[in-house]
Parts: C-alpha cells; structure tokens; sequence
C-alpha cells in the first residue's frame, strides 16, 4: 500500500511502569487511543550512554555512537585538545556564556561531530526522492540547507553570527530558530526559545492543517524529561500533560480515526531514568574526590599543561580521560575508582580486548569482537574472566543479558566512540556523578548509564504489524525505512 507515512514522535521519558499507573489513575484519552490500536512494547533497549544526543543519532543513522560518533552529552575532542559539552539545554549554555558551545550544539554537533560516512534517515529518504520532517530534536542532519537565525537577546549576550547554515530536512524546526507555522506563541526566550512540548506540536499540527505531512516526520517532545528527574521515575502528571498535546496533534486531523487510518505512528521514549536516593551524601558520587589527587581540568580553564585527566561526566556515566598515558596509565584510574562500592562499572581497552570490572569487585571481564560466542542480537564475541560482573547468563556457546541489555555491544561502542585513552564508568542504581559543576537529581532520577532502569523504554506502534529485526533503537531505521517502501 502507498498510502503509509510514518508519524514518530518521542516522547521524552516515557517509561513503561509510570504510563502504565498513568493509564490506570488518570483520563489519558489520547493514549489510551492509541493503546486500544497499537502493539505495545514495552522493552526497547536504547543506546549507552543513555543521552538524548547519543539516543537520537543512533536511531537516525542505525549504528551505535562507534560509527556515527556522538558519544554523549559531554566528551573530550583530542583532536581539538578541549571538552565538548552540548549542553542539556541551549539555556544552560547560555547561562554559561560560551559562544563556542553554542556553536558545538548548534552546527558542529550536526556538521562535523556526526559521522559523514553513515546516512540518517533524512538522508536516505531524501535520496528516494521523498521528504522528512525533524521537528525540534537536536539530531537533524538532513540533505537541504537551512539557515537558523540567532534571536536578539542570544546575540546581545554571546558573539554569534546573525545566521547559521546547516543541514537538515526540508521540512525543519529548531525552535525558534528555524520554524514552519506563522504563529508565534510558545517561542519566546522564556518558553526556551521554542524548545518545549506546545512548539514542537504547534509546528506539526501546522503541517498536519497544510496537508504536508512527508514521509517521515521526527517530533520530538522534550518537556517531561525535568519532570521526572526532579519527582522520580514514578512522575506521571507530565505524562497527562503530555497526552493532551498528543490530543491536539490528533485533532488537527479530520478526525481521530482519519489519524491512524491514513498513517503509521510510532510513539517511544528516548531513555528510563533510575530513581537517585535522597541522602545526598551517599546518592553523589563525587569523582574529584573518587579520583584524588590527580589534577582535574576545569571547565572554564579549559586543559592546562599539568592537567592528568578529563572529565566528561553525563549524569549517571562518565568518560574518564588521562592526558598522558605514561604519567597516568588508565589502570590507575581504574584502581581509584574500584574503591567506592556505588560504581557499578568500570571499562577500557587494552590491545583488542575490552576489560571491565567495578567498585568493590577484584574480578574482571573481558571480550572481544567475532569470537565464537553468540549473543541473543545475533552479536559473536569472546569472553574470559567473571561474567556477574555484566551480569550475563552463558549457556554454551550463547549468552543472554540481565540487568545490563546488550551489554557487551553497547560498552563496546562507547569504547569505540572516539579517539584518546580513556575509560568509561558507571554508578548503581541510586546515584548519580559530580565533578565541578554538574546538576543533581537527589531524592528525583537520572539517566546516562547502563542499567536497564537507564535503558528500557516504552514503543507503541499503530498501523502496520511489522516490527523491527529486534527491539533496540539501533534497529529502528531500517524498519522506519522498509515502512515507508523506500528500501530497495
Ligand atoms: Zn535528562
């Protein structure tokens, strides 16, 4: 049938335990809608770590962050001798004043960062002759130019040019900065520049009135991430709030009905969050004490000639860097870090072999790629040492994940995600890490690590009954792609 166009629209933070208690406590009609007409699942593992940037190039490209090479939110470019931070928000960026950042988020994450060897789903569409739509997330690179323009007040405060080139689809919004409909509520600085749920659904409910609506369309809905991690995992006021934009969505069309006849819909999350304990001491783990006495760049400094390592923390993981490996050997770092029993995972390479261990642990794991052992994603590996560690269930040649889906792969690739000697760790559920200036989440959530609270998210999918080879967000473009009868 031609008739398919695919709606996904990512509804940030949506986890399974906290939609399903809002299902059952609170009038969601437009949910309940689309649940009363969808397959559901419930278990979608998303990439590691755990952060919107790294979640929305790997659904876009298909590959995890070792081919499309966004690594996280915050990472150290060695290249560049510097810290990237994307930032949360545009807003936090400005509040620090750091035209370079802006910069970062705005092109270089999409033109430069994002790996020009692999094809987004823009692209590849493109390529068929087809339009997209990405409504408001960061990932967007497409195969037509557009041009952001800055707001004044942006301009006012940071040296930014007045407008900035990028790459996107045809049909794009950025906020602010790019949009599609006239109107102009909820854009405002306050409202974060237009970054926020009522814009995103304005934007697409303009195309959905104009009878544009392209093959693909990417909306994404920011809002309720702050929501849980202030309140918790449990926070489901936001999902009502949520399920009313949804209704406005819908009701741009004809009728509900019109809605999914004529269209496929994908709702899904991007990443869980794992509830943060509300004993401050023991929920931050503090990696500038963790990590004592080796010599920490700081942020606004940037990395000074005695500098030993780099911090790029994101929330719940963090990039560990040393400067100089023979000052610094990544064991020493890993030594450090093995004493506090609230890491839950510690990882780096040596020669082709990935090692893992964690606090309080003595024993270790490691594996390669392409052995003779077979994973449940079809994935061959070797492995040697303690496999509780990744929690993992072998049983002959075949090895099943518990606590940590797709573990090896996903550790794999942040390993893999750029150039330096580094290594990358985790915290148990509970706890969260902090370095110099990085928010926390004590008594609400976070995200960013390993754990399947970080990783499982929800998906309902209305009007095909395909789905993808497997239920990972790595898996989804070629599935979007066979939808829209585009691959060959
Ligand atoms: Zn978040």
């Amino acid at each position: 049938m031609e008739k398919q166009k695919v709606i996904m629209v990512m509804l940030d933070t949506l986890m399974d335990k906290a939609l399903q208690l809002a299902l059952k406590e609170e009038t969601l009609p437009a949910l309940e809608y689309f649940m009363d007409h969808a397959d559901y699942y419930p278990d979608v593992v998303t990439p590691f770590p755990a952060m919107s940037v790294n979640v929305e190039a790997t659904l876009l490209t298909g590959e995890y962050c070792d081919k499309h090479h966004l690594p996280a939110l915050s990472w150290y470019s060695k290249q560049d001798n510097r810290i990237i931070n994307y930032g949360t928000h545009i807003m936090e960026l400005l509040k620090m004043g750091l035209s370079r950042s802006v910069y970062d988020v705005i092109y270089r994450l999409n033109n430069e960062h994002l790996n020009s060897d692999v094809k987004t789903i823009h692209e590849e569409i493109h390529e068929r002759g087809k339009e997209s739509a990405s409504i408001n997330p960061l990932v967007h690179r497409g195969a037509s130019l557009n041009t952001l323009t800055m707001p004044p007040l942006m301009r006012f405060f940071l040296s930014v040019d007045k407008t900035v080139e990028v790459r996107s689809p045809s049909k794009f919004v950025y906020g602010s900065l790019n949009k599609l409909s006239p109107l102009k509520k909820y854009s405002h600085l306050w409202n974060k520049c237009g970054f926020n749920n009522d814009f995103s659904v304005q934007e697409f409910s303009h195309l959905v009135k104009n009878n544009e609506i392209p093959a693909f369309s990417f909306v994404y809905l920011p809002d309720h991430d702050k929501n849980v991690h202030k309140h918790g995992p449990m926070e489901i006021k936001g999902i009502k709030k949520m399920d009313q934009q949804i209704q406005t969505i819908l009701d741009s069309f004809p009728t509900w009905g019109d809605a999914l006849e004529n269209n496929i819909w994908i709702l899904i999350g991007d990443n869980g969050q794992s509830r943060i304990t509300s004993d401050r001491q023991h929920a931050s783990v503090d990696l500038r004490k963790v990590l004592n006495p080796l010599k920490i760049t700081k942020l606004r400094k940037g990395v000074q000639k005695d500098d030993q390592i780099v911090l790029g923390i994101n929330l719940r993981s963090c990039y560990i860097y040393s400067l100089n490996i023979d000052e610094v050997p990544l064991t020493d770092i890993v030594e450090k870090l093995k004493v506090d029993s609230r890491i839950e995972m510690i990882a780096w390479k040596k020669a082709d072999w990935i090692h893992v261990t964690s606090g309080g642990n003595e024993g270790s794991l490691q594996f390669k790629e392409n052995g003779n052992m077979k994973d449940v994603y079809n994935q061959t590996w070797d492995l040697a040492g303690d496999y509780s560690i990744l929690d993992l269930k072998v049983d002959g040649n075949n090895i099943e994940f518990g606590e940590f889906p797709d573990a090896l792969k996903r550790i794999h690739s942040s390993l893999y995600s750029h150039k330096g000697d580094f290594v990358v760790t985790t915290v148990k559920p509970e706890h969260e890490f902090i370095g110099e200036s990085t928010p926390t989440h004590v008594g609400g959530a976070s995200h960013g690590g390993l754990h399947k609270n970080d990783t499982l998210i929800p998906m309902i999918v209305t009007g095909t009954s395909t789905s993808p080879d497997y239920l990972r967000v790595v898996d989804l473009k070629d599935w979007i792609l066979s939808l829209t009868n585009f691959k060959v």
